[in-house]
């Protein structure tokens, strides 16, 4: 570091700077500057904060002058790290003020690899085969399953994962069950190499990419959506855009909303540019986060594909975001900092003076309508690559050709099926429910089983001989008995999942290769990677899943997609409900037919007259998103008016009750502006919170987020209580 001379140090008062922490903390702290060192914004700090000492972040803001010197404490230390840098320190506090988080919430996503202890480089592994005679647990078998799809991992990160305590995980290495090795550090990343000769372009495709390769080229934020039919190619086309950005010598951020579900992405990738991404999720190794994170500081990770955490990384020099299949709602996070990662990709975007690209075949409203306004671009793919033409979509009528009693495929799709699989072709059955039955109920007195936590029915899993809610986790093991009249063997499932319908189609085609696909069936990239192996080597006949399925997989010999029940989406009062099952439905749909071969898709469904059934067999998705936005428009609906949620909380429905009438009686009153409820949510008990819900409804020139920090200040939160808040809701339950 240059010896120079520091004025403030010259001046009578203390030079201080703030200091943000990652605590839920509404402002910086304010620290004194030892006189050998030089703290500048965005440098890593440690700090003591009551009798510990805390990482934190040297922050843009004026200290405060009223703290009097003798008050402040000193700066320990400056970390050796790499400094956040000036585009990431303004998107923590953008997101921070869009979202109503406090700004050290934010900014510890961004901070949490530094926080991270080093941990010590061993790791555990199974050992094959397991030694005679040894015990396995419940808990034990957790581990052992998780290692079976996970490369090794720390004592730390297996107990997270397999959700058992560390002396379980010794206990099995003293039982011979697992080793324990020093795991090696993970090679940097290869540069990816732009030049290689990608796949031959389309005509429509080279003029798709030629846009987006100026868009790079001319180093300024634009957004582009890239719009194109199912099977179009816009993966090779936005990987055009990469190539330039990486010409350009600068970074580039490839959101998926399934990144654990990409394994054909990846392949992809590594034919177009000779080497893997650098990839980011939650689910990393430790230490690969920690080399991968210095990586990307460093710029020695040139293309970065990651879930929606990936935003928060340093990039010193992004040049390009991507965000594909940009509707997905997987891109919403609902838990501590709730944010949509489409739209703070966005934000970064704009920030760092890059374009971004949003991708999809079935685009949002919201997207949809930014093209309308004339704030994004769009690019447009209107057939197949290659020459494979659109999948013919039919409705089948449930009420016409019912399924058999205490079945669900009706004849006309058994027939499908049957003459699909007949031709050596392979077929797909869509149900986006995990597990046996969706409901358990006594035959002799009614009752229903139900979470004792949640406002939710038990969903039984067959194969682990549980009830389980999907909302908490809660599991009972099936009861022989019904609990509440006690009569033996009387309890019997209601409606179909995954697992029923895979028992159903083992018993209609017995010589079919059967694979299900869901996320409790299927955890992991590892097993999604053989899935996905397995049906392309034609080693799989009929592939049963839920919305898994539904993602951008290219199965070339699969001609057939059944769609078990299409009509499940649109239940209950959500404002996307129609365009949420026209998107997954298309997607699934999309699957079919992408090669040789024509597809075929039947939709069972009772309401074929409904718009959404009628969008998809004409294929119409144009007309049904005007049809859509029509709908929205007169009454200042997303996206033509704002939303934001308070979703109140309380231990008893009293106190809940209470909150969120006294926040109701505060709540703001404007022309344009207009609050809804409260309302007892969807979910009114969850874990065993009773909640309420209000919605901030607002024209688009009206900003939601000063009157709701008015109206939350109006009114103390009780002890036992809580209000979140939810701006841009894409759940409401
Ligand atoms: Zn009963
Ligand atoms: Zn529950």
């Amino acid at each position: 570091m240059p010896i120079e001379p520091q004025p403030d140090a010259q001046r009578k008062t203390t030079r201080r700077v703030s200091v943000l922490l990652p605590l839920p903390l509404e402002r910086a702290f304010d620290y004194s500057v030892p006189a050998d060192l030089d703290p500048r914004p965005g440098d890593v700090v440690v700090v003591p904060l009551n009798r510990r000492e805390e990482v934190g972040v040297v922050w843009d803001c004026e200290p405060d002058s009223t703290v009097p010197d003798r008050k402040l404490k000193p700066i320990s230390a400056i970390l050796d790290t790499p400094p956040m840098g000036d585009t990431l320190r303004q998107f923590v506090d953008w997101v921070a003020a869009y979202t109503l988080s406090p700004p050290g919430d934010v900014m510890s996503m961004a901070l949490r690899v530094v926080r991270q202890p080093t941990a010590p480089a061993t790791g555990w592994r199974r050992v094959t085969p397991p030694p005679d005679g040894v015990r396995l647990t419940l808990a034990r078998q957790r581990v052992l399953d998780v290692l079976a799809r996970s490369e090794p991992r720390s004592t730390a990160e297996l107990g997270r994962l397999a959700d058992v305590g560390a002396a379980v995980i010794r206990g099995m290495g003293d039982a011979g069950l697992l080793s324990s090795e020093i795991l090696p550090e993970p090679p940097p990343f290869a540069a990816p190499d732009p030049d290689i000769a990608g796949p031959t372009l389309s005509e429509a495709q080279e003029a798709a990419a030629a846009t987006l390769r100026q868009a790079v080229a001319d180093r300024r934020f634009a957004v582009t959506l890239l719009d194109g039919v199912t099977g179009s190619g816009k993966t090779e086309v936005y990987l055009e855009a990469v190539a330039e950005c990486l010409r350009q010598g600068r970074q580039a951020l490839i959101l998926l909303p399934e990144i654990a579900l990409s394994s054909q992405w990846l392949t992809r990738f590594q034919r177009r540019f000779g080497v893997a991404p650098a990839i980011w999720h939650s689910d990393l190794a430790s230490r690969v986060r920690r080399v991968t994170w210095r990586a990307v500081a460093e710029g020695g990770a040139p293309v970065v594909v990651g879930a929606r955490s990936a935003l928060f990384l340093p990039f010193p020099d992004l040049g390009l975001v991507v965000v594909d299949e940009e509707h997905e709602t997987a891109f919403k996070q609902e838990d501590g900092v709730v944010y949509h990662a489409r739209d703070m990709a966005v934000v970064r975007a704009r920030l760092c003076q890059a374009p971004a690209v949003l991708v999809s075949a079935t685009p949002s409203l919201e997207s949809v309508a930014n093209v309308e306004a004339g704030r994004y671009g769009r690019v447009h793919l209107p057939v197949r690559h290659g020459g494979a033409t659109m999948p013919r979509v039919e409705a089948l009528d449930l009420r016409d050709a019912p399924p058999d009693r205490g079945r669900f495929l009706a004849p006309p799709l058994i027939t499908a099926i049957t003459e699909t699989l007949a031709r050596g072709e392979q077929a797909m059955l869509f149900l986006n429910r995990r597990g046996y039955a969706p409901l358990t109920l006594c035959r002799r007195c009614g009752h229903r089983m139900q979470c004792p936590n949640c406002t939710a029915w038990l969903v039984e899993h067959r194969a682990r001989r549980e009830l389980q809610c999907h909302h908490c986790g809660h599991a009972i093991p099936i009861p022989t008995e019904c609990p509440a009249c006690e009569a033996p063997n009387s309890l019997t499932p209601v409606g179909p999942g995954v697992e029923r319908i895979t028992e159903e189609a083992a018993a209609l085609f017995p010589a079919a290769r059967l694979l299900v696909m869901a996320s409790d069936t299927m955890p992991g990239p590892h097993a999604a990677a053989e899935a996905a192996r397995a049906i392309e080597a034609r080693e799989v006949d009929l592939i049963i899943g839920t919305q898994i399925v539904a993602k951008g997989w290219h199965f070339p010999y699969l001609t057939l997609v059944g769609v078990v029940d299409a009509d499940l989406g649109l239940a209950g009062g959500d404002l996307r409900a129609s365009e949420r099952t026209v998107q997954l439905l298309h997607q699934v749909a999309g699957r079919a037919g992408r090669a040789d071969a024509p597809g075929r898709v039947l939709l069972q469904t009772f309401s074929p007259e409904h718009p959404v059934m009628q969008a998809l067999v004409e294929g119409d998705l144009d007309a049904f998103m005007a049809s859509e936005a029509a709908q929205r428009k007169p009454g200042n609906w997303p996206p033509y008016g704002r939303l934001a949620a308070l979703i109140v909380s309380a231990d008893t429905a009293q106190a809940a009750d209470e909150l969120a009438r006294d926040l109701g009686r505060v709540a703001p009153y404007a022309d344009g502006v207009m609050v809804l409820g409260p309302a007892p949510a969807p979910l009114s008990i969850l874990r065993g919170r009773h909640r309420r819900r209000l919605l901030l409804k607002t024209r688009r020139d009206i900003a939601v987020q000063p009157l709701l920090r008015d109206w939350l200040a109006k009114v103390p939160v009780p002890r036992g209580g809580r209000v979140d808040v939810d701006v841009d809701p894409a759940s409401f339950l």
